[in-house]
């Protein structure tokens, strides 16, 4: 054996597992694509928000497995969900331990845990020196101070099998291949939205119109390591993203933030025929899902008034707020005085959406929304009325940050076969792993949080696997 554990991938996910372990007696090595400190990876690029279900993480577990329940109509179940919510407040507890610190923003229950220093809200990618990076490098100290290795530019290509048991990964580094042996392998790559042959297979027919809101990291090769040793897997179609501006594709000053979700929930959101196809009431993340799965997933535009454009879109509780960010650094941004003149500057056809918009309105004032040709949900985002000049219209395109499909695991974080088994010695972990996350309504409960609890019930199953005291 060349280590107790060998895992694939130094985000939260990997790292967690690797330090943990380390701190149980065992010895991993982490294998780690990325060149340098600094490598890219979700985790450093990540808002830092360390939340459940947009929850407090830290809440009553009771509270948290209904959420959970709530949020993905029951897709885990109920033995992981317990294993997960239980072990959340003391994997928060761990990362404050080495060093982490965190910050509240506000009320807002989901912004209880935000790592600090946070982003200076600018609009973007910001990531050097913000929370996220500091403690993506303080695990990578305790990895190494208990004695974990980490080996950079070495890519996971195959896990090694014998007798139906996981016992190594085959790896590449500096285009040669070798073999790494361990009593147990974790999977912890960050998901597979980067690899536009598997996006197209679970989740948009256009992956080329989909755009890369992540650290373009994540290729699925551990999805499709489990798959090629008979993973079972689960929840494949939906991701975590954002609305953003269509020209995010050409701006970078348009992605990750600011993102479009406050002229969405409020405002409606319409397709080339001026029609609506959503539910926008169901949230952004269902929008962006909905949105890369049309036959183009680059015909949405939101339409919105000055009221949204000043109210909702100016509110920084995620900075950059859209308002004035987007028309600061040149988004796509169509006015008008009215709803026919905002139609024809945008290219939409001129009665249907004066009819859409007209619709909207008299459904919302009489209270009539349900009965819409797409019904529209309101318990959860409250839409306004579009009636005040000048009316806008911004052109979209959907953002994927990382999906929430792969293969299934169980309690421990052992990756379940096709056959309904756990594959002995193989785990999935963070967003390399499939089962918490997803359902009809594409249920989001964090990656942080999934990410830091995976690594950590995986350390303890292998530990106490291998005669460990597990404190
Ligand atoms: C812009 C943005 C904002 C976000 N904001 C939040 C937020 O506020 N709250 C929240 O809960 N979540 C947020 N997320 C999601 C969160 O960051 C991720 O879900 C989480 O960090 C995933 O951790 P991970 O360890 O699973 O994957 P990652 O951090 O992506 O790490 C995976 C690592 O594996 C490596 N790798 C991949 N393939 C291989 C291979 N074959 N061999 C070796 N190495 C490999 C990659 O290079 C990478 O370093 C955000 C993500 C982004 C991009």
């Amino acid at each position: 054996m060349d280590a107790d554990i060998i895992i694939v991938g130094a985000g939260f996910a990997g790292l967690t597992l690797a330090a943990r372990s380390g701190e149980l007696g065992l010895k991993s090595i982490v294998v780690e694509q990325g060149e340098g400190p600094d490598y890219p990876c979700n985790s450093r690029y990540s808002g830092g928000m360390l939340h459940m279900g947009m929850d407090d993480p830290a809440a009553k577990q009771d509270y948290l497995i209904a959420l959970i329940e709530r949020l993905t109509d029951g897709l885990p179940d109920r033995a992981f969900t317990e294993a997960f919510t239980a072990e959340a407040p003391k994997a928060i507890a761990w990362v404050r331990g080495h060093g982490a610190q965190f910050i509240r923003l506000g009320n807002h229950p989901g912004r209880q845990w935000v790592m600090a220093p946070p982003r200076r809200g600018q609009p973007g990618l910001d990531w050097k020196g913000r929370g996220p990076d500091a403690i993506v490098r303080r695990l990578t100290e305790a990895t190494l101070k208990h004695g974990g290795e980490i080996r950079m530019k070495t890519c996971g290509v195959r896990l090694i099998m014998e007798d139906g048991k996981c016992v190594g990964v085959e790896v590449e580094s500096n285009g040669k291949r070798s073999q790494l042996r361990g009593r147990a392998v974790a999977l912890a790559d960050g998901g597979f939205q980067a690899n536009p042959e598997l996006v197209k297979r679970f989740v948009s027919p256009q992956a080329d119109k989909v755009m890369q809101r992540n650290a373009r990291t994540g290729r699925g090769d551990g999805l499709l390591m489990a798959e090629a040793v008979g993973a079972r897997l689960v929840g494949m179609e939906g991701f975590y993203g954002h609305p953003l501006a269509r020209d995010a594709f050409t701006n970078d000053l348009l992605w990750p933030h600011p993102y479009l979700d406050s002229m969405t929930i409020s405002g409606v959101v319409v397709a080339e025929d001026g029609r609506r196809f959503v539910d926008e009431g169901l949230g952004p993340i269902y929008l962006a899902n909905t949105m890369a799965k049309r036959a183009n997933p680059l015909d949405a535009t939101v339409i919105f008034d000055e009221a949204i454009w000043t109210g909702p879109a100016a509110d920084k509780i995620s900075p950059p707020a859209p308002n004035p960010t987007i028309e600061m650094v040149g988004a796509t941004i169509y006015k008008a005085g009215t709803v026919k003149e905002l139609a024809a500057a945008a290219g939409l056809p001129v009665d249907a959406l004066s009819d859409t918009v007209a619709q909207h309105n008299d459904a919302l004032a009489r209270g009539t929304l349900g009965s819409l040709a797409i019904p529209r949900s309101s318990d959860q985002y409250k839409p306004m009325l579009i009636v005040k000049p000048p009316f806008y219209a911004v052109p979209m395109c959907t953002g994927i940050t990382y999906t929430m499909g792969g293969p299934l695991i169980d309690p421990n974080a052992r990756v379940v076969h096709r056959d309904g088994h756990p594959i002995e010695g193989l785990f999935a972990i963070g967003s390399a792993s499939g089962g918490l996350e997803g359902g009809p309504h594409v249920g989001y409960i964090g990656g942080l949080i999934k990410a830091f609890t995976l690594g950590r019930l995986a350390a303890h199953f292998i530990a106490t696997a291998a005669g460990k005291p597990v404190n």
